[in-house]
C-alpha cells in the first residue's frame, strides 16, 4: 500500500490550491473527494486580485488582462470614484458660493440700515426746512 505524507479531503478550490502548494514542497498528497472532476459547479467566473495574486504564488500564469464581469466592475468602480471627487468639489464649490453669498447678504444689510438712517435724517433735515 502507497503511504502519503497528507491526505486532503475535499479536492476543490481550498483542497486543490493546498494540494499543489504541498505537491510544489515535494510533500506527497492524496486528495480525496466525494465528487468526480471535473464536475458542475455554479460560478461567477469572477476571479478576484487577491485570487489571481495566489495563483501567481503558486506558479500559475493569471491573465494580467482584465475581462467581462471583472473589468466592467472596476471600470464602473474608477466612475463612481471620479463622480465621488466632482460631487466632493460641487459641494465645496456650493459652500464658498453659499459663504460669499450670505457675505454679500451682510453687506446688504448693513448698507440697507445705513441708507435707513440716512434717509430719517434728511427726512428730519427737510421737514425743518418747511
Ligand atoms: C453560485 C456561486 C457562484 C460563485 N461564484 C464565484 C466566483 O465567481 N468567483 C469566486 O472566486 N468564487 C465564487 N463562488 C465561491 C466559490 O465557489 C467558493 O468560494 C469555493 O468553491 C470554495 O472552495 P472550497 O474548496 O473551500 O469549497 P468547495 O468548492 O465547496 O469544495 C468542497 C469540496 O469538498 C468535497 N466534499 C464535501 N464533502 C465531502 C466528503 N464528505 N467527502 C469527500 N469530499 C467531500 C466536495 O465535493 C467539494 O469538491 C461562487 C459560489 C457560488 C455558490
Amino acid at each position: 500500500m502507497k503511504l502519503f505524507d497528507v491526505a486532503i479531503l475535499g479536492a476543490s478550490i481550498s483542497g486543490a490550491s493546498l494540494g499543489a502548494c504541498l505537491g510544489m514542497e515535494a510533500v506527497e498528497v492524496v486528495m480525496i473527494d466525494k465528487n468526480s472532476f471535473p464536475r458542475r459547479k455554479a460560478c461567477g467566473e469572477g476571479l478576484s486580485n487577491i485570487g489571481i495574486d495566489a495563483l501567481e504564488r503558486m506558479g500559475l500564469q493569471a491573465k494580467k488582462t482584465l475581462s467581462g464581469s471583472l473589468k466592467e466592475t472596476e471600470d464602473a468602480t474608477a466612475e463612481i470614484t471620479a463622480l465621488r471627487s466632482t460631487i466632493k468639489a460641487e459641494r465645496e464649490l456650493l459652500e464658498r458660493e453659499r459663504k460669499a453669498n450670505s457675505n454679500q447678504l451682510t453687506l446688504i444689510a448693513s448698507e440697507r440700515a445705513k441708507l435707513a438712517v440716512a434717509l430719517k435724517e434728511y427726512d428730519g433735515r427737510s421737514k425743518g426746512r418747511k
